[in-house]
């Protein structure tokens, strides 16, 4: 057999972690979180659930609700949520980053070393401790951002028409 592939790793983790934790893996549990780990949209709860459903009819809206924040404890899928949405779910729970568009609700992944090496506030006299962050960038995907003007000309060309 050759070596496993990322998405076996995954599983491998997945594994552990209800091992670690004493935590049966349902059938369901495993559907969900498969059907989670190769989305890059960040889905909504919702989105899930019809993916869930897609696969095993009977499951209850209720029921990947309660996986979802069960997947979120064992540290397997990340909970991100920014004002005025409904909480979306990430298969990526190693640092990185979010471009959130305004106007559709998109969220894309950003990764940038600079950006694991924000210094930390000083916010020791409220005795809060820091465990991680995540910068969402907010703006307007392209779908939804006006398109740009066409490629500019030559400046040069542009300034001496502007002369006259
Ligand atoms: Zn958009
Ligand atoms: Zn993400």
């Amino acid at each position: 057999m050759s070596s496993a592939g990322p998405k076996q790793q995954r599983m491998d983790q997945f594994v552990a972690a209800h091992r670690e934790r004493g935590l049966p893996i349902t059938a369901q549990r495993r559907v969900l979180y498969e059907a989670i780990m190769d989305r890059t949209d960040h889905p909504t709860a919702e989105q899930v659930y019809s993916a869930v459903r897609e696969l095993l009819p009977q499951t209850s809206r209720m029921t990947v609700h309660r996986i979802l924040g069960t997947l979120v404890s064992l540290g397997l899928v990340a909970k991100t949520c920014h004002p005025g949405s409904a909480a979306r779910f990430d298969p990526k729970v190693r640092q990185h980053h979010h471009l959130v568009c305004v106007s559709c609700g998109r969220i894309e992944d950003v990764e940038d070393p600079r950006l694991d090496r924000i210094p930390r506030p000083r916010v020791n006299p409220r005795n809060f401790q820091i465990e991680d962050y995540c910068v969402h960038f907010r703006g307007r995907c392209s779908d939804c951002a006006p398109p740009r003007p066409a490629r500019r000309r030559a400046p040069a060309t542009r300034r001496r028409a502007a002369g006259r």
